[in-house]
């Protein structure tokens, strides 16, 4: 099999989003864009030994790869419409490649976005997607939108895929359901498109809040003030804190994909309405200031969030 029937067997599937005009086949790819709306686009990249494991299964390898760039576009407020793969591969194994590119097509099929184009090559098992999206002509909700005085939330729970992450590297074996917070990371698309308009600032939790949301600041030229008592936290990481007292796991734990993001306390019906529209729990866990500095009350450690190098 060489590289062009690889891409027909497995990643050449019939896509149905009329934008498209010129999908996978060409040299590039044609996509159109509606009057009035801006692209917004995105890349990450997963590589095995840093952001999975070498046993990871092809299917949670796939739909983590699409998530986390859904969950980017997400944070932007903006729709997602196609993406490109790179794909890097030690060696042609057809059983990977099959199982790998059912889950990318079941995934990306689930979020409505097509497969436009790519490119393989042989190395180190590396999976890149860029994904592109679009949104309102100046209605993306970028992290320097932060202002003084705005309420800071977070969705869902954090620290699981942290906690689940420490158990597998200690040895231990997760329960089913931790697995699921790490490998199958909901990317929050819906709430990221409610947000339009209502919050000043955004950003995915992909490093750790407490880096995440100093990314925020630095950008808005502000402060924050959040305290510990308020994050949102599962059973099993109240459990874990009670008998470690380790609370850098929930600040500074990536691999969350939950929105961070600030509002005015005056849209803060709207948030309450909203959570429960995107049947999501949506936590207020501090507030910005006009300091410059992130304070996290009840927590005095060092910043341990995911540094890359
Ligand atoms: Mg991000």
């Amino acid at each position: 099999m060489n590289e062009f029937e690889l891409i027909q067997n497995y990643f050449n599937w019939p896509l149905s989003d009329p934008g498209i005009e010129l999908g996978i086949g060409d040299d590039a790819a044609i996509f159109n864009l509606d009057s009035g709306y801006q692209l917004v686009t995105t890349t990450d990249t997963l590589s095995e030994g840093v952001h999975f494991f070498k046993n990871d299964s092809p299917e949670d390898i796939a739909y983590k790869s699409l998530a986390v760039n859904l969950s980017d576009i997400a944070a932007m407020g903006a729709t997602a419409k196609c993406f490109t793969l790179a794909l890097t591969l030690p060696k042609l194994d057809e059983i990977w490649l099959k199982q790998f590119s059912q889950s990318l097509k079941q995934t990306s099929k689930k979020y409505n976005v097509s497969l436009i184009g790519g490119d393989t090559t042989r190395g180190p098992l590396n999976i890149t997607i860029t994904m592109m999206g679009v949104v309102e002509k100046s209605k993306a909700i970028k992290r320097s939108g932060a202002r003084n005085g705005d309420n800071i939330y977070v969705s869902g729970e954090i620290g699981d895929a942290a906690l689940c992450l420490k158990k597998i590297n200690a040895g231990e074996r997760p329960h089913k359901a931790e697995l699921i917070k790490l490998n199958r990371p909901i990317p929050r698309i819906e709430l990221g498109s409610a947000l339009k308009g209502i919050a000043n600032s955004c950003i995915d939790i992909s490093d750790g809040l407490e880096q995440d949301l100093s990314h925020i600041i630095k950008a808005s030229k502000v402060g924050a003030m959040v305290a510990i008592q308020e994050l949102p936290l599962s059973q099993s990481m109240i459990k874990y804190i009670e008998s470690n007292d380790d609370w850098a796991l929930p600040l500074c734990g990536g691999d969350d994909y939950e929105l961070c993001f600030t509002a005015p306390e005056n849209f803060n019906s709207e948030i309450i309405n909203i959570a429960e529209f995107c049947k999501i729990k949506i936590t207020k866990i501090g507030v910005i200031n006009d300091s410059k500095d992130l304070k996290i009350k009840g927590y005095d450690g060092q910043g341990q969030s995911y540094q890359h190098f």
